[in-house]
C-alpha cells in the first residue's frame, strides 16, 4: 500500500500547477535559473523524508541561511549580546530595505539583510574566513551532510552587491559592525551562496522542529531555548513584508529565499521545504506560498488552529 502522506503530497502538487511570478532579476546567476524547476519535501522529527519533484536539484540557500546564522550568533554570544546589535521587531519592509532603528542604529530583525549581515558578524571567529567556515559547518550539522559553497553564485552576487555593500558600510558607521565591513559583506554573500537541495532544507527545518536535534544523526545542534527564540523571530519576520499575511494564512514559522525556496517548521512534528524559482512581488516563491497555504488548511498546521 502506498504511504498516505506521499500520496497526499503528490496530489496537491499535481492539482496546484504554476502560480505565476518571476525569477529574481537582480543576481545574474539567479536570473538565469530554470523557472520551471520544482521540489517539495517534508521531513518528520523521526527522520522520515517524503519527496516530490526534483528534490536533489541544488540551488543557493540565500536568505534561508538567515535563521541558522542568527542561531549560531545566539549560540556563540548569548541572547543579550546579540540583542544589543540586532532587534527582533518585524519591519514590514522589503528584505533589502536600508532599515535600522533611528535611536540605536540597530537593524530591526535578523531576517532582513541589515540584521542578517549583523548576525554574520556575531559568529565566533577572528576573520570573515573563519566565521564563514564555522557557519558552513553549522549548516551542515543541521542538514546532516557536508554542504559546499557554489562559487558561481558567490561571484555573481559579489559583483552586483551594491545595495548590501551600502548596508554593511552604514552598519559600520552606526557602530553595529566592527572592523572591515567588506569582510563581513563577503562572508554574508558566501553564506547566501551555499548550495543545498530541497531535502537538505527539509531536514534543516526538521532539526528546528525537533527541538534542535537533527532527526537522522541524533545530534543536539541547537539548544532548545534558542530554537524557541529563532522560531519566534521566523514567525513574525521570516516572510519579508508579507509576514502578516503569512502568519494569518499559513501560521507556522518560515523563511523564504530569493532562489525560490521556503522552509516551514511545525514544532514537534515536521520540517517542510518547497522550491519553485518564480517569486511573487514580496520576493517569496509564488508556487511555494500557494502550496504551503494549501497544506496548512488541509493538514491543520496553523499554530493557532482551534478545532
Ligand atoms: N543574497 C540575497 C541578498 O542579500 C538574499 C536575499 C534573499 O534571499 O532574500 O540580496
Amino acid at each position: 500500500m502506498r504511504n498516505p502522506v506521499q500520496e497526499y503530497l503528490e496530489q496537491i502538487v499535481a492539482q496546484g500547477g504554476d502560480a505565476g511570478g518571476e525569477v529574481a532579476p537582480y543576481i545574474p546567476e539567479l536570473a538565469a535559473a530554470d523557472p520551471d524547476r520544482f521540489a517539495l519535501c517534508l521531513a518528520t522529527v523521526d527522520g522520515q523524508v517524503y519527496e516530490v519533484g526534483e528534490s536533489e536539484h541544488r540551488y543557493s540557500i540565500q536568505s534561508m541561511s538567515k535563521p541558522f546564522t542568527y542561531a549560531l550568533g545566539l549560540h556563540d554570544q548569548g541572547i543579550e549580546a546579540v540583542a544589543r546589535k540586532v532587534d527582533v521587531e518585524p519591519s514590514g519592509e522589503a528584505f533589502n530595505e536600508i532599515s535600522v532603528s533611528p535611536d540605536t542604529g540597530r537593524p530591526k530583525n535578523p531576517m532582513i539583510n541589515a540584521g542578517a549581515i549583523t548576525a554574520s558578524s556575531l559568529v565566533a571567529g577572528d576573520s570573515g574566513d573563519e566565521r564563514f567556515a564555522r557557519a558552513l559547518e553549522w549548516y551542515s550539522r543541521f542538514a546532516g551532510r557536508e554542504l559546499e559553497l557554489d562559487p558561481s553564485i558567490y561571484t555573481s552576487e559579489l559583483e552586483t552587491a551594491h545595495r548590501n555593500r551600502a548596508i554593511a558600510h552604514m552598519l559600520r558607521e552606526f557602530g553595529i559592525l566592527d572592523g572591515d565591513p567588506e569582510e563581513v559583506l563577503d562572508q554574508y554573500i558566501r553564506q547566501c551562496s551555499v548550495a543545498v537541495d530541497t531535502r537538505d532544507l527539509a531536514l534543516m527545518a526538521a532539526t528546528l522542529a525537533n527541538g534542535g536535534v537533527q532527526p537522522r544523526t541524533g545530534e543536539q545542534v541547537l539548544e532548545p531555548a534558542l530554537v524557541e527564540h529563532v522560531l519566534s523571530v521566523m514567525t513574525t519576520c521570516g516572510m519579508y513584508d508579507a509576514a502578516g499575511d503569512w502568519v494569518t494564512a499559513v501560521g507556522i514559522p518560515a523563511k523564504s529565499g530569493v532562489s525560490g525556496g521556503i522552509i516551514g517548521v511545525l514544532p514537534g512534528q515536521v520540517g517542510i521545504a518547497v522550491f519553485s524559482p518564480r517569486l511573487d512581488p514580496h520576493g517569496n516563491s509564488a508556487r511555494g506560498v500557494a502550496l504551503l497555504e494549501r497544506m496548512s488548511t488541509d493538514m491543520e498546521l496553523h499554530l493557532m488552529h482551534v478545532s
